[in-house]
C-alpha cells in the first residue's frame, strides 16, 4: 500500500469543529471550522464528524480525533459524560468513527492533543518533559514525556483544572471542594468581573479593564494568575518539566497573564525546579488540538495499530 499523504485530525469543542489534513510532520495541510453541533444528539454529532473527515478520505488512512472529554486509552471510549458534549459515558468514539469511516482511528482528550501538538511541532519542540496548560473556559492540560502524552491509568492524567488547592472553598461542578477552575479558567473570571460590577463579555474585556487601571480587573487578574501558578506548581513538582507551555482563548492576553504567573510560581514551587523552567506562550494558536491529533494517528499508524472495522 502507499504511504498515506496525510492523516484527517479533528478537534471537536462544544460550539465549533476543526478539522485538519495534518501531515508526518505535524503541517496543517488544509484546515477547516464548521459547528460542531456537539450538544444536538449522537446522530447529530456523528454525522458533524464523518461529514468533515468524508471530503479528505482519499489519500488518508488514520484519523486522529481530540474531544472535551476523558477518552480511555485503551478502548477510545468516552470515560464520563462531558458538559457541551451530547454523548453518553461509554461511547466508542474511535470505533464508531472507524467503522465509519474505515480509517484508523485514535481518539484522545482536547487538552492532550493540543499539548502533543505544542511538544512536537510548537512551543515546546525539543522539550524532553513538557506540561501544555490550555486557559480557555476552563483550565486543560497535557503532560508530554519524551514526545509521548502521558495518559494516566485510563486517560485522567494532567486534569490540573480539578485539583482542590483552593479547600476549604466553593464545591466546584465536578464534586471538588475548592477548585482552582472556577477561579483561573475563563468563564470564572468573567462569572467573577461581572459579579464586581464589571460589564463584560469576554476574558478579553477583563484584561483590557486591568492594563487601563480598573482595580477590580487587576484584583481578577492576579487571582487568576496566581491560582494558575497553584495548579502549574504542582505539576512542576510532580514531572519536573523543561518547559510550561500556556495557551488557549484566555492565553492571548500573553504577558499580561503570563508574567504574574511566572512571578507567582516563586510561591508554589521550589527554586531548584523553576531555576531552568521556561513558562512560554502556545505557539500554534487554535490549531494546536489539529496539529496533535494528526500526528496521534501517524503515531498509531507507525506503531502498526488498527481500528476495528
Ligand atoms: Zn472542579
Amino acid at each position: 500500500m502507499h504511504a498515506p499523504a496525510h492523516a484527517i485530525a479533528l478537534d471537536l469543542g462544544g460550539t465549533d469543529l476543526k478539522a485538519a489534513c495534518v501531515s508526518a510532520a505535524g503541517e496543517v495541510l488544509e484546515f477547516a471550522r464548521v459547528p460542531s453541533h456537539a450538544g444536538d444528539g449522537v446522530d447529530a454529532l456523528m454525522d458533524t464528524l464523518v461529514g468533515a473527515a468524508r471530503s479528505w478520505r482519499a489519500g488518508a488512512r488514520a484519523l486522529g480525533i481530540g474531544v472535551p472529554g476523558v477518552i480511555h486509552p485503551a478502548t477510545g471510549a468516552l470515560v464520563d459524560e462531558t458538559p457541551h458534549l451530547a454523548l453518553p459515558a461509554g461511547f466508542p468514539v474511535r470505533d464508531t468513527l472507524a467503522r465509519a469511516l474505515a480509517v484508523t482511528v485514535t481518539a484522545d482528550n482536547d487538552a492532550n492533543c493540543a499539548a502533543l501538538g505544542e511538544a512536537r511541532a510548537g512551543a515546546a519542540r525539543g522539550a524532553g518533559v513538557a506540561v501544555v496548560v490550555t486557559v480557555g473556559t476552563g483550565v486543560g492540560c497535557g503532560i508530554v514525556v519524551e514526545g509521548r502524552v502521558l495518559r494516566g491509568a485510563w486517560g485522567g492524567a494532567g486534569e490540573i483544572g480539578h485539583m482542590g488547592l483552593r479547600s476549604p472553598g466553593p464545591v466546584c461542578g465536578c464534586g471538588v471542594e475548592g477548585c482552582a477552575e472556577p477561579v483561573a479558567g475563563g468563564e470564572g473570571l468573567v462569572h467573577r468581573a461581572r459579579a464586581a460590577g464589571l460589564a463584560c463579555e469576554g476574558a478579553a474585556d477583563v484584561f483590557a479593564a486591568a492594563a487601563s487601571g480598573h482595580a477590580d480587573a487587576a484584583r481578577l487578574v492576579a487571582e487568576m494568575a496566581d491560582a494558575l501558578a497553584a495548579q502549574v506548581g504542582c505539576c512542576v513538582q510532580t514531572v519536573n518539566p523543561d518547559v510550561v507551555v500556556i495557551g488557549g482563548g484566555v492565553a492571548q492576553a500573553g504577558e499580561a497573564l503570563l508574567a504574574p504567573v511566572r512571578a507567582a510560581l516563586a510561591r508554589y514551587a521550589q527554586p531548584s525546579h523553576l531555576r531552568n523552567l521556561r513558562v512560554v506562550p502556545a505557539a500554534l494558536g487554535n490549531r494546536a488540538g489539529v496539529v496533535g491529533a494528526g500526528l496521534m494517528a501517524w503515531d498509531a499508524l507507525a506503531s502498526g495499530a488498527v481500528s476495528p472495522a
